[in-house]
């Protein structure tokens, strides 16, 4: 037994002196020969390299694995952290979903579970608050991870085996590296002409944000094996893939994934990136990691934690993270319509929003509420007993929140499944309910609503402009709504009914466009006057 120890002991130093050398020899000299952001041949489509964004293509030498494993590597005991099921009173525990825990599903009917250390749990107690223990964080690391999840390499592997075989419909983009070790964050995106940038709505799915959520890798890999597979042989994906330029990020924490499947699972509730919070070039997994879904940059300062320790971090400032500047500079340039960010769990559709400290909904809360209805109906729970419940999402520093409030792009949040990491029999069902929800989206974004291209009337190219429904957008919750400044397109969901639009840009004339709409898409291209024009005009009657 003694010699034992002692052997596992002298594995454990040899192991942290490999990591040792890794991290300061081996690592950076790595990075300098065989880094993708070095490789040379790496094109970058023009579309990128106008916009200003400094996107790499996927390279097909690119060797996925040059990262750090992280066997061993825990030189630090993590504190143990334990599952637990708190009940009460609906109102005390709303008040206990309002302070920054790091919760393992939304608030349900009669309780909430929670991720807490010991000290949390004591501090609970005393508050009154009756509380079961579901699991230790130990006992789940137990459990190896089931091969029938994608690891980092092999989720890129998979992608660049779609993009080998469907090259006319699906590419491959490196939109960001991780903050700390620099790990590649992939975006396939699927359309026909897909080289192009073409002026067509665009949606975007994401998954893991947070590291111990697999099921949403899962969902966007079942996704894009879909749409791939059943183009041109299935009318409605034929005429998803031809219409939309679809988007696809299925690992944007990277780096927080794999610290947990290279650590076999020894911290199998890790949740943030591995940001090196103080600096000491070790992973402290008590202090480091910022969580990725708490620094989206509206609202920043009302939601997370402002303690690097604890595991709702929001960071030390709004986007300090490069895996949400990513996603950020994504959605910035594309404008997206749609988009769904998976996590796990609690078999919940989160929309947008309540917020802070008011009862104020969303400008267009009667529109969101019905789609995340209309996808929740579709979306079957686990035990079969009925469909995934409706949440609103508190208007702090989530994805969803920046994606509507800055963006006008409706983003839900959709907590898949009743664990984190559930065995493997459980995940197909699970993805295969969740796509049902996905596709409605896609069909919802055929309308009702209007679309077009806003052009400038003389040069009579696309130009950048506001467009807004006055009746609705209250820009004392959202910033003005643009249409993609490259294409001209803009498309704005709505409900049958009659609207007033009002479209704008610097040095234009403003214009009004009024609509009675149905069931249908209405298709409107949108000429602005250059007000100089009007002026010369005006000069010449004189
Ligand atoms: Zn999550």
């Amino acid at each position: 037994m003694v010699a034992l120890i002692k052997v596992k002991r002298w594995l454990f130093w040899l192991s942290w002196l490999g990591f040792f050398l890794f991290t300061t020899i081996i690592g950076p000299t790595l990075a300098k020969t065989s880094s993708p952001h070095n490789v040379r041949e790496s094109r970058k489509l023009s579309a990128a390299i106008n916009s200003g964004f400094n996107w790499e293509e996927k390279t097909s030498n690119l060797e996925p694995g040059i990262s750090p494993s992280f066997s061993g590597l825990n030189s630090k005991e993590a504190e143990e952290r334990y599952l637990i099921r708190v009940k009460g009173k609906q109102n005390q525990l709303q008040e206990l979903a309002s302070k920054p825990f790091d919760f393992a599903s939304p608030l349900s009917q009669d309780c909430l579970d929670i991720i807490v250390t010991e000290k949390e749990i004591r501090e609970l107690q005393t508050a009154g608050f009756q509380l079961e223990i579901i699991q230790r964080e130990r006992e789940a690391a137990a459990q190896a991870l089931d091969p029938l999840y994608h690891t980092y390499e092999q989720t890129a592997a998979f992608l660049q085996q779609m993009e080998k075989v469907y090259p006319p419909i699906a590419k491959l983009w490196i939109i960001g590296q991780s903050t700390r070790l620099g790990l590649p964050i992939y975006a396939l995106k699927i359309s026909d002409n897909v080289l192009e940038d073409e002026d067509e709505p665009a949606i975007l799915v994401d998954g893991m944000h947070h590291a111990r959520e697999p099921l949403g890798n899962e969902i966007c890999l079942a996704f894009i094996e879909h749409l791939l597979g059943n183009y041109g042989r299935e009318p409605q994906v034929t005429r998803w893939v031809d219409d939309y330029e679809i988007w696809v990020i299925p690992i944007l924490n990277p780096e927080g994934y794999k610290y947990i499947v290279d650590n076999n699972l020894a911290s199998p509730w890790w949740r943030k990136n591995l940001r090196d919070n103080n600096n000491n070039g070790k992973i402290d997994p008590d202090y480091d990691g910022v969580d990725l879904n708490r620094n989206y940059d509206y609202n920043w300062y009302y939601g997370g934690s402002t303690n690097p320790a604890d595991w709702t971090y929001r960071g030390p400032s709004g986007f300090s993270e490069k895996e949400t500047q990513a996603k950020r500079d994504l959605a910035l340039k594309e404008k997206f319509a749609i988009s769904v960010t998976y996590h796990s769990y609690g078999e919940e559709v989160m929309y947008c929003w309540s917020w802070p400290g008011t009862s104020a909904r969303a400008p267009d809360h009667d529109l969101i509420y019905e789609m995340a209805s209309e996808m929740a109906k579709r979306i079957s729970n686990e035990a079969g007993t009925g469909n995934y419940a409706l949440a609103r999402l508190s208007g702090a520093n989530q994805s969803p929140i920046w994606m509507y409030g800055a963006l006008g792009t409706i983003e839900f949040l959709i907590e898949t499944g009743t664990s984190f990491i559930p065995p493997g029999y459980r995940v197909r069902p699970i993805v295969e309910a969740n796509l049902k929800g996905l596709f409605y989206l896609l069909e919802r974004l055929k309308g009702p609503g209007i679309t077009g291209i806003i052009f400038d009337l003389l040069a009579h190219r696309p130009i950048e402009a506001e467009v807004s429904v006055p009746a609705i957008d209250n820009y004392e919750y959202i910033k003005p709504r643009l249409n993609n400044a490259k294409t001209g397109r803009f498309i704005r969901l709505l409900r049958p009914g009659k609207y007033t639009l009002l479209f704008t840009a610097a040095d234009y004339r403003s214009r009004l466009f009024s609509l009675n709409l149905g069931q249908e898409m209405v298709s409107q291209d949108i000429v602005l006057i250059p007000e100089q024009a009007i002026q010369s005009q005006r000069d010449k009657g004189k």
